[in-house]
């Protein structure tokens, strides 16, 4: 595996790589790899012949300077997870290769999809800079593909629309959260829980659950729905950001489930805050 740290070298190692039909596919990460992190790449590796994995934690979409300071950072450790998943090449940029002086440029979406829920809570910025990162990152990689997780729904669905509306020539890949045993969605932030928030943020997975098997034993009221699914948040004194059933294309609250719409959830559990969501999919 190659480890590329400048854009010059990003692209000369791709293109030594490229052949005729060659599939280049990129897993754009913030690091602290975990086994949902590898399941992107899992994928991309069964599907791609080049695999390019990118570590950066972009100073641009984060809205709040202690949560980019707390951020894990496990470089070391991320390239050996990322070698023996069978990465061909990590690009790991400094901030300044990203971002050099003199950079001006954003990408940003407008509306509903990006102004509410994670929009809303970590401010209009967030969306803006994931998507002029990820703009920034199919250039510097030349990808056919990108893998992003369905466990950060908003921000796949985001991407969705703005590879449409830039008429981008890559293909978005969704990929099914990983979750611990227990139902906790894996994430970077995990380690950062106490051992009793560790315990009460199971409380999320339930939620979710238990409405999904509300809605295959019938129920179609997205009202009911989201009371079943905030019964264990209650039960564990966790007090959501929001916890809503919206349309999957356009995040606009549902009222009935007529058609698949997701169940999304984000909560605070002490310093640290966990987002997840459900697919609600009548049979
Ligand atoms: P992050 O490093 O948190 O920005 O995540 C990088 C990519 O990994 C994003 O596409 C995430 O949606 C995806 N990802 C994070 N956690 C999981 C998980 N538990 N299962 C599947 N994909 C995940």
């Amino acid at each position: 595996m190659i480890v590329a740290r400048t854009v010059a070298d990003l692209r000369a190692r791709v293109a030594a790589r490229r052949r005729p039909d060659t599939t280049v596919g990129v897993v754009p990460t913030m690091g602290a790899l975990h086994d949902g992190h590898l399941e992107l790449v899992r994928r991309a590796r069964a599907d791609c012949d080049v695999v390019v994995l990118t570590v950066f934690v972009n100073p641009a979409q984060f809205d709040d300077a202690a949560d980019l300071a707390a951020y894990p950072r496990t470089e070391e450790r991320d390239l050996e997870l990322a070698r023996r998943a069978g990465v061909d090449v990590a690009f790991v940029p400094p901030v300044a290769e990203v971002y050099p002086a003199g950079f001006t440029a954003t990408v940003a979406l407008r509306g509903p999809l990006v102004e509410t829920f994670e929009g809303a809570t970590r401010g209009s910025g967030h969306f803006t800079g994931v998507t002029t990162v990820v703009a920034k990152l199919f250039g510097m990689v030349g990808a056919d593909r990108a893998y992003f997780g369905r466990k950060d729904a908003q921000q796949l669905r985001v991407i969705q629309a703005m590879v449409a509306d830039l008429d981008l020539d890559v293909e978005v890949v969704p990929v099914t959260t990983v979750r611990e045993a227990d139902g906790l969605a894996l994430s970077s932030r995990n380690v950062r829980l106490t051992a009793d928030d560790r315990t009460r943020s199971v409380a999320l997975s339930r939620g979710l659950s238990a409405a999904a098997a509300a809605l295959a034993d019938g129920e179609r009221d997205a009202a009911a729905l989201l009371r079943i699914a905030g019964a264990p948040l209650d039960a564990a004194g966790i007090r959501p950001d929001y916890l809503a059933v919206v349309d999957e294309r356009t995040f606009l609250p549902v009222d009935r489930l007529e058609r698949p719409a997701l169940l999304l959830v984000a909560a605070p559990l002490g310093a640290v805050r966990l987002i997840d969501n459900v697919l609600l999919s009548a049979p």
